[in-house]
């Protein structure tokens, strides 16, 4: 192969679209945002919801048509993951006027707003628990709150002060464990998905679906089942994505349930997907993310997967491939083009490192190295500093930047509905080091095709028509007679006749 001058991308197909086309799942790519550290719009250092909406150009060009945002509403901790009221925004972020002008703004541009419900538990400084906790220590047991959360006499996780009451907190003392059987919890859960709902918001990301009722597979199902079908009782095209950090087989039975989509925790962070990568395992890599969307269709045909490489509670990728650019660009290329619903964790797109303590994971989005003003402070309890060295102005003037990378795939990804909720199928290429399949939706075919090696390799499609390369390095794939030569760590898409 000939040395070519560097070009990360070649688009073949350039359809004028700049928008993703519309799925069956409603929505087709999925940015995952820390609102306080992601754009600061008052100067306080914590990023807010008016600092999202005056960034919405940039998450509208980087392709993707949906936004998750890790919880806003009023909570004691920086991360908010415990609701003291599900019903307002926290004064750290803004006001429900400011969420209702962001989720306006998202309408307009038709990106979809994924809010994060979080039910298993709430915050201790809910009212709720805490009339509960004042009842218990007055020896009034007629308090209905007392029957939200799961108190028990004797033991439990954490005790009541000044009683023998005890109650259930699997995470901890300051998150109590709802008690979901019971139908007045159910209601307040109604109406806290209502309340949103009818706010612009078109989907959730349901927490910690494992937990509802831990080790006990069979009611967790039952219970996203209940909330699927509640919450499209109100919106029938609300999107539902569920948190199982947990092994395939058991995310697998949680499909049952109805939800349209689980994380693919197997995959992301050290899992599958870097695994394979350095094992240069591509065929391997290609029959498991085809097995996997075959498993999903199994279970519930509507259903679709959600892959991603890291989210705010893991090391960043960055971490994971060793800072590794081509690594990084490659690992974009294999999620961003699998079956499914892809989700990006906000600083990805650019490289941005952290790992180790939770803080470190959700450190400030770098928008520039030279520009601070919208930067924000990193979380309490944040030790390590940004190792990246370009921020997202700079990248998006180098053609050869993480950024653009993304960009030109998902681009070239929205061309293509097949890719949310298409039928996949293994190509053999009698390579281990190459990785192919197709997805169809019964009109239009496409076959994708990855070179995991450091080298070349050669790889032969029985037909078709060259759709795009995306090229990592300094390499560029190209057409020989005897097929097409795939450059290192990279991929290449055809249309089938
Ligand atoms: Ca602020």
């Amino acid at each position: 192969m000939r040395q070519l001058k560097r070009i990360a991308t070649i688009l073949l197909v350039c359809l004028p679209c700049l928008l993703p086309l519309a799925s069956a799942a409603g929505v087709s790519a999925v940015y995952e945002i820390f609102t306080g550290s992601y754009r600061d719009s008052n100067g306080d250092g914590i990023g807010d919801l008016n600092g999202i909406v005056s960034k919405l150009d940039y998450i509208q060009a980087l392709g993707v048509d949906g936004v998750w945002l890790t919880p806003v509403s009023p909570s004691p901790s920086y991360h908010k993951y415990d609701v003291a009221d599900y019903t307002d925004i926290d004064p750290d972020f803004g006001t429900l006027a400011d969420f209702d002008a962001l989720a306006g703004a998202c309408e307009a541009r038709g990106i979809t707003l994924v809010f994060d419900l979080v039910v298993n538990h709430t915050s201790s400084e809910h009212p709720w628990f805490a009339s509960a906790v004042e009842s218990l220590q007055n020896g009034d047991l007629s308090d209905p709150y007392i029957d939200y959360y799961q108190f028990t006499q004797g033991k439990g996780d954490c005790p009541v002060e000044g009683t023998d009451w005890y109650y259930a907190a699997g995470f901890d003392e300051g998150m109590p464990e709802l008690n979901l059987d019971n139908p007045a919890v159910r209601e307040e859960i109604k109406a806290i998905a209502a309340f949103w709902l009818s706010r612009g918001v078109g989907g959730f990301r349901l927490d910690a679906v494992t937990h509802y009722y831990d080790a006990q597979s069979q009611s967790n199902i039952d219970f996203l089942e209940w909330l699927d079908k509640t919450v499209k009782e109100i919106d029938t095209e609300a999107f539902l994505v569920g948190e199982a950090w947990t092994d395939g087989v058991t995310i697998l039975e949680l499909y049952k349930s109805g939800i349209d989509a689980l994380f693919n925790f197997p995959m992301s962070s050290t899992g599958s997907l870097s695994k394979a990568m350095r094992s240069e395992s591509g065929q391997s890599f290609a029959g498991g993310i085809v097995a996997w969307r075959q498993d999903i269709a199994a279970v519930n045909p509507d259903a679709v997967a959600a892959p991603f490489l890291g989210n705010h509670d893991q090391g960043r990728i960055s971490g994971v491939l060793v800072l590794d650019q081509q690594m990084e660009k490659q690992a974009a290329a294999l999620y961003l083009l699998s079956p499914g619903v892809p989700f990006l964790y906000y600083g990805e797109e650019i490289g941005m490192t952290g790992s180790g303590d939770d803080p470190n994971k959700r450190l400030p989005m770098l928008w520039s190295v030279t520009e601070q003003t919208g930067v924000c402070l990193p979380p309490e309890g944040a030790t390590q500093a940004q190792r990246l060295q370009t921020g997202a102005d700079e990248q998006e003037n180098d053609p050869d930047s993480l950024l653009n990378f993304y960009r030109s795939v998902l681009e070239f990804r929205n061309q293509y509905p097949l890719f949310v909720d298409g039928s996949a199928e293994v190509v053999e290429t009698g390579d281990t080091r190459l990785g192919a399949f197709t997805l169809t939706d019964g009109e239009q075919t496409i076959l994708i095709a990855y070179n995991f090696s450091h080298d070349e390799a050669l790889f032969m499609p029985s037909s078709g028509t060259l759709l795009a390369v995306f090229d990592t390095g300094d390499m560029q794939s190209e057409q020989t007679d005897g097929g097409m030569m795939i450059a290192p760590r990279s991929t290449v898409v055809w249309a089938l006749p």
